[in-house]
C-alpha cells in the first residue's frame, strides 16, 4: 500500500455507494477534502427517495417518530383509512422486531435521550448545507422561508411535549396563536388556530435542484459517476473494499455506504447488522391560487401531512407505510389526503397530477447510521435517515468526512454507531 492510499494519510480512492442526496454531499465533502470519489447509483443523481420529499431542512426535528403513547394510538390508526399509518398486514411479520424496538424507542426517557443525540446533528443541519452551497456558488435552490406546523384548537395541547423537548435543547421554536398564523400564512383555513413554527429552518423548492446542483460540483472537481447496480463488497487482507456491480468490479481505498433504504444488505456484507427498514411515504401535486397558497412547508397537524410550495405547483406529501421495498405503490390514501388537503388550504386545484411513492430509510430509534463498518474502517457506513434525511444530508457528509480524515467532529458520533443495535 502506498503512503497515499493508507488510510487517513492522504487523497484516496473512494467509492460512494448511492447517489441520493446523502451520498451527493458526502462525495462532495471528501472531494473537497481533496479524495477522488467515484458515485455509483442505478439510477440518476437524486432520482431515489431524495427527490420526492417534502423540501424542509429543519434545525428544529430532534424528537424520534416514536413520541411517548404512540402505542395507544397506533392501532386506532391502522384502522383508520385517513390516517397516515399504514400496514400491509402480509409484511407484518417482516416489520415486526423493527416494530417493538420503535415501541422501545417511544418511552419518555429513551425520547429524551434521542432527542439529546440528535441536537448536535440538528443544529448543524442548516449550515452544513449552507457552507456547501456557498463554496460551489449554488443559488436560489435552499430559501430560509422556516418551517411550520398547524393545529386545529383540540390538538393544540398535544404539541406542548414536543416544544418543551426542543426548548429544553436550545432548539429555537415559536408558538403561534390564530392570529400570528393568520398573518403568516392567510390561505389556510381558519380551523387551524395553534402554530409551531421553526423560523430557522430551510426549504429547498424543489430538491432534485440541490441533489443537481451538488452532482454538477462533483462532476466539476473531477469527480465520477458510475451507472450501475452495485451486487456486493468485499474486504480485502488490507482492510480496503472491493465493490462488485453489473458493470464490473473494482477494488478502492474506502467506501461509503449511502445507498438509503437499499443499505441493509451491503451493511450485512461488511459486518454491520443493522435493523434497517423503510417507512414508505408518497406524494402528489395539486395546482394552487398563487394568492391563497401556502409561503413555506406547512404540515398539518389533524391529518399529518404537508403542503409544500414547490416550485411547479403545491406538492402534497404524506403517509408512513410498512411494506417493504418490493410491494407496488397504492395511491388511495394520498389521493384521500389531497381531499383534506383542499380543506385545510382553500385555494388548492382538485386535480391531483404526478403521484408519487419514495422509501424512507428508517431505523426504529429515528437516528441515522454514521460510523466505520465492523469489518473495516476503511467502510463508513451512512444511511438510515428516515424523515430527515435532506435535512441531515450535508452535517452527516462533514461527520463522514472528519471520521476519514482522522478529524475531531464537533458532532458525538458514538450515539449513531452501526453497533449500537
Ligand atoms: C414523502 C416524504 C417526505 C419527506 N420529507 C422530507 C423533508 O421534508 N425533509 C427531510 O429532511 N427529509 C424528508 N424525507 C426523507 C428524505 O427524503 C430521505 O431521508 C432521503 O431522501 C434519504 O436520502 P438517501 O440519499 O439516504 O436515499 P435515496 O435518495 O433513496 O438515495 C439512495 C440511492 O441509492 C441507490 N441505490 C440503492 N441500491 C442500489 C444498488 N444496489 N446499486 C446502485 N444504487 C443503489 C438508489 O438508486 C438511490 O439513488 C421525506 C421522505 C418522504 C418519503
Amino acid at each position: 500500500m502506498t503512503e497515499a492510499a493508507r488510510p487517513g494519510t492522504g487523497p484516496q480512492d473512494i467509492a460512494v455507494i448511492g447517489a441520493g442526496i446523502v451520498g451527493l454531499a458526502t462525495a462532495l465533502t471528501l472531494q473537497q477534502d481533496g479524495h477522488r470519489v467515484t458515485l455509483i447509483d442505478r439510477l440518476e443523481p437524486g432520482a431515489g427517495t431524495s427527490f420526492g420529499n417534502a423540501g424542509v431542512i429543519s434545525v428544529s426535528g430532534i424528537t424520534p417518530v416514536a413520541y411517548p403513547g404512540i402505542w395507544r394510538d397506533a392501532p386506532k390508526m391502522l384502522l383508520d383509512p385517513d390516517s397516515v399509518l399504514r400496514m400491509r398486514w402480509a409484511y407484518l411479520p417482516r416489520a415486526l422486531p423493527w416494530l417493538l424496538r420503535f415501541l422501545a424507542a417511544s418511552t419518555p426517557a429513551r425520547v429524551e435521550e434521542i432527542s439529546r443525540d440528535m441536537t448536535p446533528l440538528v443544529t448543524r443541519a442548516f449550515d452544513a448545507h449552507d457552507k456547501l452551497m456557498r463554496r460551489h456558488g449554488i443559488e436560489g435552490v435552499v430559501k430560509r422561508v422556516g418551517w411550520l406546523k398547524v393545529y386545529p384548537a383540540e390538538k393544540a395541547a398535544g404539541t406542548k411535549g414536543d416544544v418543551a423537548l426542543i426548548r429544553k435543547y436550545g432548539l429555537k421554536v415559536d408558538e403561534l396563536d390564530a392570529d400570528e398564523l393568520r398573518q403568516l400564512e392567510p390561505g389556510i383555513n381558519r380551523r387551524y388556530t395553534h402554530g409551531v413554527f421553526s423560523p430557522d429552518s430551510g426549504f429547498a423548492s424543489t430538491p432534485l435542484k440541490l441533489s443537481q446542483a451538488y452532482a454538477a460540483a462533483i462532476r466539476q472537481g473531477g469527480g465520477k459517476f458510475v451507472q450501475g447496480t452495485v451486487q456486493g463488497i468485499a474486504i480485502g487482507a488490507d482492510g480496503a473494499p472491493t465493490i462488485a456491480t453489473d458493470q464490473g468490479s473494482t477494488r478502492y481505498d474506502r467506501a461509503v455506504i449511502a445507498a438509503g433504504a437499499f443499505s441493509k444488505p451491503f451493511a450485512q456484507m461488511v459486518g454491520a447488522r443493522v435493523p434497517l427498514d423503510t417507512e414508505r411515504g408518497y406524494h402528489l401535486y395539486l395546482k394552487a391560487d398563487q394568492a391563497r397558497a401556502v409561503g413555506r412547508p406547512t404540515y398539518f397537524g389533524d391529518h399529518g401531512f404537508v403542503l409544500a410550495p414547490m416550485e411547479d405547483g403545491i406538492r402534497l406529501t404524506s403517509g408512513v407505510e410498512f411494506a417493504g421495498l418490493d410491494a407496488p405503490p397504492d395511491y388511495r390514501r394520498i389521493r384521500r389526503m389531497a381531499a383534506f388537503a383542499r380543506d385545510a388550504l382553500p385555494g388548492l386545484g382538485d386535480r391531483p397530477e404526478r403521484e408519487w411513492m419514495g422509501f424512507r430509510p428508517s431505523l426504529p430509534d429515528s437516528k441515522p447510521v454514521i460510523g466505520p463498518a465492523p469489518a473495516s474502517d476503511r467502510v463508513t457506513l451512512a444511511f438510515g435517515h428516515g424523515h430527515l434525511g435532506l435535512t441531515l444530508s450535508a452535517i452527516t457528509a462533514s461527520c463522514v468526512a472528519d471520521l476519514i480524515a482522522g478529524r475531531a467532529s464537533g458532532v458525538p458520533l458514538a450515539p449513531f454507531a452501526p453497533t449500537r443495535f
